[in-house]
């Protein structure tokens, strides 16, 4: 218990400081808030989420905690800082000149951080992370949970996104109650998480036919977690945070409430349009949409999206029916 206070503690600290040197710092303000300027974001967004700003120096992080008195061990359990090859002895710090997005859990404690390059063509990745720790478990967090839990219960619905930037921009732009996954496919313990506040989930992923077809498996994951899924699909190459920059917060509103269509009829849609006229790829398709199905635990809504699966693909009800019986003996 100590171990995880001392842990809390350190990411506190850290995250006091990366936001003193946004504000505070010439290069801070000219590198790392002109950037989060110009994406848009204005001040309330960026104290509300606390972004911050890590200098492009080897030590700077170790500097500080060590005038501050904190132990080296806790620094490196949090993964602030990383040992170097060449001299066990010697640390340096693992974000360096970039803009650093702090992770909170549901309680609003800094557990970690994500944090991005500036650099145009920076050889090492766009985004990195905290490593996991004892406080931070990347498969149970959400990214923006804490700041949006009042208005998913409020909404009655959760908005789930890929990135940082999606949930700032949207937040900024009046959509309070939308969540990350931060890139990674969706967890169990994620979809158990939005559970505890909202049955609905809507699903708002970047605009690009690889990454929908990726999606579709962690969508599945929402059913079988009893939550009701809606996905909107963005023009390809567009992300709602782009989206939005783009046409304006009342326009993208507007574009949630037209395009957003229930999980399962998408699906049907799209792996139809795939199979176009082939009928064995049809066959395919259709059972691709039972598997989905057999995922829903009520029985209620599974019975209301057979019927609706028959009529999309003009398929007698009851041999859909039979179809999905001898699919749902074969997996169990
Ligand atoms: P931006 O708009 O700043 O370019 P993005 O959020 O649109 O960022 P994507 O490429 O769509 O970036 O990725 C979605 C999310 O996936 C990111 O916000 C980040 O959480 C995660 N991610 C992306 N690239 C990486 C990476 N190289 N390493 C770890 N996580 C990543
Ligand atoms: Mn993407
Ligand atoms: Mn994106
Ligand atoms: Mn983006």
């Amino acid at each position: 218990q100590n171990e995880k206070d001392s842990q809390f503690i350190v990411s506190n600290w850290a995250k006091d400081h990366y936001q003193k040197l946004l504000h505070e710092t010439e290069e801070g303000e000219s590198i790392g808030l002109s950037y989060l300027m110009q994406r848009g974001l204005n001040q309330t967004t960026i104290k509300t989420f606390e972004l911050g700003y890590s200098l492009d120096q080897w030590d700077d992080l170790l500097k500080a905690a060590q005038k501050q008195g904190f132990e080296a061990k806790y620094l490196e359990k949090t993964g602030l800082t990383i040992v170097r090859e060449d001299d066990p002895n010697r640390r340096y710090d693992r974000f360096r000149g970039r803009v650093m997005f702090p992770i909170h859990n549901v309680s609003g404690r800094v557990i970690g951080f994500g944090a991005r390059t500036l650099k145009a063509n920076d050889k090492t990745a766009k985004y990195l992370n905290s490593p996991e720790s004892d406080i931070y478990h990347k498969s149970d967090v959400l990214y923006g949970l804490f700041q949006a839990r009042q208005a998913i219960r409020t909404e009655e619905v959760c908005y789930l996104v890929e990135g940082y930037l999606d949930v700032l921009s949207l937040h900024q732009g009046g959509i309070k109650n939308v969540v990350a996954s931060s890139g990674t496919s969706l967890t169990e313990s994620q979809i158990r998480l939005i559970g505890r506040y909202t049955d609905n989930v809507t699903v708002l992923y970047d605009g690009d036919a690889a990454g929908i077809r990726a999606s579709l498996r962690g969508i599945d994951m929402l059913l079988e977690g009893a939550l009701n899924v809606r996905v909107v699909l963005f023009p390809d190459g567009d992300d709602p945070d782009s989206y939005i920059r783009k046409v304006g917060d009342q326009r993208f509103k507007d574009y949630l409430e037209k395009n957003s269509q229930d999980f399962i009829s998408f699906k049907t849609r799209l792996v139809s349009q795939e199979a176009a006229h082939d009928p064995v790829k049809k066959a395919e398709a259709i059972r691709e949409v039972l598997q989905s199905i057999a995922k829903v635990p009520d029985p209620i809504k599974r019975q209301v999206f057979l019927q609706q699966t028959s009529t999309t693909f003009g398929i007698d009800e009851q041999v859909l029916i039979t179809e999905y019986n001898k699919l749902v003996k074969k997996d169990s």
